[in-house]
């Protein structure tokens, strides 16, 4: 765990989250400002600040945060599609550096960027 990031901190329960889905090393949780009707984040439990360093040091781990993603838009019933986005670095405007993919839905969405 990484003291001063939030995400380890609602891993851990020291900040509140609504939880959407729980697997051993997976964490999905709703988004406090949602952008889109179904707005869920999920982060895996072990801190990395980006999925790039999730990658290269546990792409089983990176499956599993995808695996999860997907396990979400199928409970949250997006049965018309979704988008799942993992913002990286600052360009892409990436605002918490915990590994967390966005899954995003329940209503149509226009082109990225
Ligand atoms: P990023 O911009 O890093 O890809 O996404 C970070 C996301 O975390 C944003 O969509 C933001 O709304 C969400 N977020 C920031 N702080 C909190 C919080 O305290 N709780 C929850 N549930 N989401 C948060
Ligand atoms: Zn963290």
């Amino acid at each position: 765990m990484s003291t001063d990031c939030l995400f380890c901190k609602i891993v851990a329960g020291e900040v509140p989250s609504t939880a959407v889905l729980e697997t051993e090393r997976a964490y999905a949780f709703r988004d406090i400002a949602p952008h889109t009707p179904t707005h869920v984040l999920v982060v895996p439990r072990e801190h990395h600040a980006d999925v790039a360093s999730l990658v290269r040091a546990d792409p089983a781990l990176l499956a599993e945060v995808f695996e999860a993603a997907v396990q979400v838009a199928e409970q949250e019933g997006l049965t018309g599609g979704y988008r799942l986005l993992a913002n990286t670095g600052p360009d892409s405007g990436q605002t918490v550096f915990h590994a967390h993919v966005h899954v995003l839905g329940g209503r149509p969405m226009g082109v990225l960027a």
